[in-house]
């Protein structure tokens, strides 16, 4: 049975899926609403040394392929419950800017 939820970060519809692996070291499928963009964009902004480097190249260097392929192998390194593949950089990308999920800041 799928469960759609609205994401919480950025409203898309999204399903909650009814299994999820407990292997998953990162990315693993969550019990509350967030798109799996939304989930890697949470990911790369916490994960050293690409935090930085986005910081200050700006998520545009996600559109590189190279990069792309490079962070499908973190991902498989990782077991991750998300795959390369379901991930839409455009919208990471563009959704970059978002307020973020995993550092609250209470006044803005
Ligand atoms: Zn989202």
């Amino acid at each position: 049975m799928t469960t759609i939820v609205l994401c919480e970060r950025c409203c898309t519809p999204c399903s909650v899926s009814p299994e999820r692996n407990e292997q998953a070291r990162l990315l693993r499928h969550a019990d509350t609403g967030v798109c799996v963009n939304c989930a890697v964009t949470a990911f790369l902004r916490t994960m050293e040394p690409l935090a930085s480097v986005l910081a200050a190249k700006g998520p545009e260097v996600l559109l590189n392929e190279a990069a792309q392929a490079q962070f499908a192998a973190v991902l498989a390194a990782g077991f991750a419950d998300a795959r390369a593949d379901e991930i839409d950089w455009r919208v990471v990308v563009a959704q970059w800017d978002l307020s973020d999920l995993s550092t609250p800041d209470g006044d803005s």
